[in-house]
């Protein structure tokens, strides 16, 4: 009989990478996959171990997991396995736990456990190795090695590196995912190659700190021609990433790369000109930034001050036209007095981002900042995440408005009604409102409905805009660039009408005013043909 497996994923899009994996292997073994909510013979929860929050969904995860069918084998797998091997070890609704740096072996792990499983009916009988803890990442300091070959999408994560030296002080990923890893060259272009053909077209670029891809690989090269043992700062320079980069743009099929979160220390003037002339790299760069305030960077251990900041925005727009720039905020982190909150506002009212994720900061323990004096209470946090909120509210409107009007190129990726559309911001809104950060989708309120039974193709704008041109004025398909021109907001949703086919021609005396407006309905008869 065919076994079934659901998967849940929780925390970044590593995560989700490596879940797309694990997919794929229990695929390949036979295995039929069900989602979540169904009844499984096995489920897997990938879980995120980010904040002492991440950890308590992990563990509900798993005891809903066991509590859905309670003959299930229930597997914990990642970083909260790394961080909690103890309590993952006596948690009853666990069968099995797998760290990081296993996933990858996750088909012959559940062999051998079901097979010692059949045998005395115990989880005991599960291979030492394979119990709590057992992706000890000492043991494991190279990059374990894991391929994808058909995400089904046209856009694919791809995992460039993992682990962190970093150590910012709230943070326990360097604990839970180890050091600096680097996935070989060759290995990630392959694996794109492989993509490419499977209709792939856009290949985002991720890790844990891409911005240190392949100092670990430098640092090496060095000690064994020198003897020399020396760290090069991490993300300083980003020599590896760039020439990964402009590898990546030659394979025929792949129409765009985006980068993943990076620090501002990688953007130095030689990175981002050589990256400039590369056309197939997306102008859109999430730079984690978490606070404004030099004080509050410095007890958070971050490695670089506002004005860096500010000068690495500046150079990317000296570049780039109008490039989005995204970035990440913890309000709340111990210590913050109003008057450095008030100065991280107006540092992100002056870089002016296309999208800021608020977090309220969270205390992980076993990190420096969970000792630090100065917990700020939940209700300033709250207030002070809300001020972020509707700023990025209003930056980001803005941003989305100036392109109405103006032409466009999506990557489709998939065809949807409006009212799946609609569907989709509010839950998006819900999930955004209910993991308390303010991330933009929680800016869009239901401003009424997108036609229910029309049907969209959807997609994004190499800046990251969603857009949707209505199914039936367009012959493209899932995986194709269509060019446009923007002409208005889909209401109830946070999506941008692009009319397919019409980047040549002017706006009506109309369009302008209703562009203007912020978008109202128009008819295809009203354009004029440009002369
Ligand atoms: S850079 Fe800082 S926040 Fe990011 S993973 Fe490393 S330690 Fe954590």
């Amino acid at each position: 009989m065919v076994r079934t497996i659901a998967f849940h994923n929780l925390g970044c899009k590593v995560n989700g990478y490596e879940t797309d994996v694990m997919i794929q292997k229990m695929r390949e073994r036979g295995y039929r996959l069900v989602p979540f909510e169904e009844r499984a013979d096995i489920y897997v929860i990938n879980t995120c171990t980010v904040t002492n929050i991440a950890d308590r969904k992990s563990r509900q995860m798993l005891h809903r997991a066991k509590k859905r069918n309670p003959e299930a084998v229930v597997v914990a797998v990642g970083c909260y396995v790394e961080t909690d091997a103890e309590g993952v070890r006596k948690d009853p609704a666990v069968d099995l736990a797998i760290g990081n740096n296993r996933k990858g072996d996750i088909a012959l792990i559940l062999d051998e456990f079901l097979a010692a499983r059949k045998g005395d009916g115990s989880a005991e009988a599960v291979p030492a190795a394979d119990r709590p803890g057992s992706g000890n990442l000492t043991d494991h300091p190279v990059f374990e090695s894991m391929m994808l070959d058909s995400p089904g999408h046209t856009r694919a994560y791809i995992k460039i590196q993992d682990g962190c030296n970093q150590f910012c002080s709230y943070c326990i990923i360097p604990y839970a995912r180890g050091r600096v890893r680097s996935r070989d060259e060759e290995e990630i272009l392959t694996e794109l190659c492989g993509l490419a053909v499977s209709g792939v077209r856009e290949a985002v670029i991720t890790g844990i700190h891409i911005g240190s891809y392949g100092l670990d690989r430098e640092n090496a090269a060095r000690e064994k021609e020198t003897g020399e043992r020396r760290e090069t700062p991490a993300g300083v320079g980003g020599v590896a990433l760039q020439r990964l980069l402009l590898r990546i743009a030659e394979i025929p099929g792949i129409e765009r790369i985006r980068l993943g979160s990076l620090e501002p220390r990688v953007m130095t003037e030689d990175f981002v000109s050589a990256i400039a002339a590369e056309k197939k790299i997306c102008p859109h760069f999430h730079l984690s930034l978490q606070s404004g305030s030099n004080a509050v960077l410095r007890r958070m251990n971050r490695h670089y001050t506002a004005e860096e900041f500010m000068a690495c925005a500046e150079r990317l727009r000296r570049y780039y036209d109008r490039p989005a720039l995204t970035t990440d905020v913890i309000v709340g982190f111990p210590g913050e007095t109003e008057a450095e909150f008030q100065e991280t506002l107006r540092f992100l009212e002056a870089v002016d981002f296309y999208e800021i994720h608020v977090f309220r900061y969270s205390a992980r323990h076993g990190t420096a900042a969970a000792a630090m004096p100065g917990q700020v209470p939940e209700s300033v946090k709250a207030e002070r995440s809300e001020l972020v909120q509707e700023l990025t509210r209003r930056q980001s409107r803005r941003y989305r408005e100036q392109f109405l009007g103006e032409t466009e190129t999506l990557l489709a990726e998939e065809i949807c009604s409006g009212r799946e559309l609609t569907r989709r911001t509010q839950l998006r809104a819900e999930e955004a409102v209910a993991a308390r950060a303010s991330v933009m989708e929680a800016a869009e309120t239901v401003r009424g409905d997108a036609a229910p039974e029309t049907d969209y193709l959807i997609g994004h704008t190499s800046r990251y805009l969603p857009c949707a041109v209505p199914a039936r004025e367009t012959e493209a398909k899932p995986g194709e660039l269509v060019e446009g021109r923007l002409v208005r907001e889909l209401p109830g949703t946070a999506f941008l009408v692009l009319r397919a086919g019409i980047a040549d021609l002017v706006p009506t005396a109309g369009e302008e005013q209703s562009l203007l407006q912020g978008g109202a309905n128009r008819s295809g008869s009203e354009r004029n043909q440009k002369k």
